[in-house]
């Protein structure tokens, strides 16, 4: 008997995710440190084979760190010194390098990042990284079923009524969940029934992700090639070794129309041929171990909600490798709206909260995908729609930007910089473009790193967020804190409580948590559990407030509209 066919033919969960990969897998996870045990299915048997995602930046480690799996990630990451040659254009691998044009502000990686970090980037792949989210969320108490795919839902007023498969077997379960969370990628079958339609460039080509075996050391005399990109008459594409043997590449090469070929499914003689065109070599001995078709686009979502029905991850938006935005992008949707759910579903949180969501992140993925968009046209030198995509680009900026006026976002910004504005922050500077190219401590925008020393041990600020709102004050700021407490209390909500200063439990040494959050040691900073400022009070005499003031702006943060009588 199988695991599946021993379950129940019908049962209650309170969130239903469906997709499995990446995001999917981070969503089972942040739901799960919450206290929420989702149902996850996977339509394939096992994680991913292709690598794809082989970057993931430091705020998405910070998030994983948040769930206690950094130190595993960094155990499977590519050591940084086996790193080999990045981002050069080549004719071909054995060919000779292409010039660079000169790059527009966003483009240059020289500017220094003023995001302080606890964490840094991890060089993995999603085939290494998903059993890690995979593992982590089983011990939580997520439950994953793999080898298992929706077959169809509807919601009512009250949930989810939704069919699931044991693909295997055939073995079929009617599952009622309260949500239900799209992360079933960029064809997501969830948001073409709601009817979701999206924006942005559209479709930019069809490509195939190639992972091969051949042994180069000969040709390519002891250079190691992490990422190259690739154009010559045959191939757009980017080539790299792949995982630890030096035999094993990937390819992803941009497929083009060819007699008898379908794009959606090219023959192997032709990923062939893309294969030895990346290399240089026309009878080099390869091996094609496996394909990926894939589309690459540029787009995002009209709506990330429809009503108990949430899109996170490439369901919502896609983008272009470039920047290495995609999944990282998907798993800052998960953790946004896992603390939402949760709050939600433990009944701390009015419903409204989750509209929330999409006003955050849709803004976000603007900033991501117009930020791709652009560094994909400007990789692309000869192609003839390179105007046209770069126009599509500035255009999708233009919505989070606001104004010429305003400098364009660096790759910094995408990472560490993207600004919220809804009924989950306090209004603050409500004009301003949707990010910031440096940290200003504003609502809205994320809490940023600070040092701090606590009974002997080095901790990041960032190290206090994650479970609950916290308060922050500086050494005057005590008053802050019953006021807060009193609030809280009639919300029945949980807000942790930090003094933070040169002689405070919580010492910042240099003083630097103040300057960094923009408050004088008589203001405060409530810090959503997301890690995102949520309302800021610079100092207490230009902002005298009371708990009932408090009461209510809380309230307004938790989705609620309080009636005049509840002061
Ligand atoms: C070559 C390449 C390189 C990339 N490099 C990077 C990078 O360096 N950094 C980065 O951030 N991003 C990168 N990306 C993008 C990244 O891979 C995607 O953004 C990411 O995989 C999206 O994850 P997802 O979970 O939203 O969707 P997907 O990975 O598309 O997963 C969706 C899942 O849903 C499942 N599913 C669909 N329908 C059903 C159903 N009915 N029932 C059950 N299951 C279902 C599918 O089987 C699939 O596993 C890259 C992408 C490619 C192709």
């Amino acid at each position: 008997m199988s695991e599946f066919s021993s379950r129940r033919h019908e049962e209650d969960v309170p969130v239903l995710i469906v997709g499995g990969s990446v995001v999917g897998l981070s969503m089972a996870l942040f739901l799960a440190q919450h206290g929420i045990p989702a149902l996850l299915v996977e339509r394939h048997a096992t994680t991913s084979i292709h690598a794809r995602a082989g970057g993931f930046n430091a705020r998405t480690m910070e998030l994983f760190r948040q769930v206690g799996i950094e130190s595993a990630i960094f155990e499977q990451e590519t050591p940084p010194e086996q790193l080999g040659e990045m981002g050069l254009r080549v004719e071909s691998l054995t060919g000779k390098v292409l010039d660079n044009t000169e790059a527009p502000t966003y483009r240059q990686t020289s500017v220094t990042n003023p995001f302080a970090s606890s964490t840094r980037t991890a060089m993995i792949g999603q085939d290494k990284l998903e059993p890690i989210l995979q593992k982590h969320a089983s011990e939580l108490g997520s439950d994953i079923r793999f080898g298992t795919e929706l077959v169809h839902f509807e919601q009512h007023v009250r949930g989810i009524n939704a069919l699931i498969r044991e693909r295997a077997t055939g073995q079929e379960c009617r599952i009622h969940a309260h949500y239900l969370v799209a992360a079933d990628g960029n064809r997501s079958a969830i948001r073409q029934q709601l009817g979701i339609g999206s924006y942005g460039y559209g479709t930019l080509g069809q490509w195939v992700s190639i992972l091969f075996q051949t042994d180069l050391s000969e040709a390519l005399q002891g250079r190691k090639v992490t990422l190259c990109f690739v154009n010559n008459a045959t191939l757009d594409g980017i080539i790299g070794q792949s995982g630890e043997s030096r035999d094993r590449w990937a390819l992803f090469a941009n497929l083009k129309p060819r007699p008898g070929e379908r794009l959606d499914a090219p023959s192997e003689t032709y990923c062939l041929d893309l294969v030895r065109a990346a290399i240089g070599i026309p009878d080099q001995p390869v091996k094609i171990l496996s394909t990926l078709p894939w589309e690459l686009a540029s787009r995002v979502a009209e709506h990330y909600q429809q009503k108990r029905v949430f899109l996170v991850g490439d369901a919502a938006h896609v983008m272009t490798t470039m920047g290495a935005f995609g999944a990282n992008t998907g798993i800052a949707d998960a953790h946004n709206l896992a603390w939402k759910l949760a709050l939600v579903l433990k009944k701390k949180a009015h419903e409204n909260l989750l509209a929330t969501y999409g006003q955050e992140r849709q803004p976000a993925a603007d900033l991501a995908v117009s930020v791709s968009t652009g560094l994909y046209a400007y990789r692309l030198p000869h192609h003839e729609l390179r105007e046209a995509i770069t126009r599509s680009a500035e255009e999708m900026l233009m919505r989070v930007r606001k104004s010429p006026d305003v400098p364009q976002p660096t790759a910094f910004s995408v990472i560490h910089g993207y600004r919220y504005r809804s009924a989950a922050v306090s209004h603050e500077n409500d004009d301003d473009a949707l990010f910031e190219n440096e940290p200003s401590g504003r609502s809205g925008t994320r809490a940023p790193h600070v040092w701090l020393s606590h009974n002997g041990k080095q901790i990041s600020i960032l190290d206090l967020y994650g479970s609950n709102f916290v308060l922050l004050a500086g050494s005057d700021g005590q008053c802050w804190y019953e006021m807060f407490a009193k609030a809280a209390s009639r919300l029945g909500l949980s807000v942790d409580r930090y003094s933070i200063g040169q002689d405070q439990p919580y010492s910042d040494g240099d003083g630097s948590f103040l300057a960094c959050y923009g408050i004088s040691d008589s203001g405060t900073v409530l810090v959503r559990p997301d890690g995102f400022i949520a309302w800021r009070a610079q100092n207490a005499a230009t902002q005298p407030v009371g708990s009932d003031e408090i009461f209510i702006d809380l309230s307004k943060l938790l989705g609620y509209s309080p009636p005049l009588s509840a002061l």
